[in-house]
């Protein structure tokens, strides 16, 4: 088992986007943070850092569920003023668009999230004891 301390930035150390778009491990850079399509992996396979010590909590799915539903939306919307399809042609489009834009931006933001905690060490709930 390594160390799980948060290291001083490297150039092997992605940045807070990289790690978000392409699921990259906050420490080694390698493409390793999920083990399924939205799920963490237990720990880095080649570095062994501890993902499971950070917590993303469910903060982006509420604020992504607004920007993509608003984003369907609109999308259905003016697809129908413009177009008429019928109600088939709807679902064909707009279920696929929403599964792939969700399981896309819910990497990107819980990737971009882990990444942000590990580069500051957040950590749940300290009291800085400093006067
Ligand atoms: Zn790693």
């Amino acid at each position: 088992m390594t160390d799980p301390t948060p290291l001083p930035p490297t150039e092997v150390m992605p940045s807070v986007v990289q790690a978000g778009l392409r699921g990259l491990c906050p420490r080694c850079g390698k493409p390793t943070l999920f083990a399924k399509a939205i799920k963490f992996a237990d720990r880095c396979s080649a570095c062994g850092l501890d993902f499971t010590q950070f917590n993303v909590g469910d903060g982006p799915a509420a604020f992504l569920t607004l920007i993509l539903g608003t984003i369907v939306v609109i999308g259905a919307i003016m697809l129908e003023l413009t177009l008429h399809p019928p109600l088939w042609l709807h679902m064909l489009i707009w279920i696929p668009v929403t599964l792939a834009g969700v399981i896309w931006s819910l990497r990107l933001a819980k990737g971009a999230l882990m990444s942000a905690e590990f580069r500051n060490a957040a950590r749940e709930g300290r009291i800085d004891p400093r006067p």
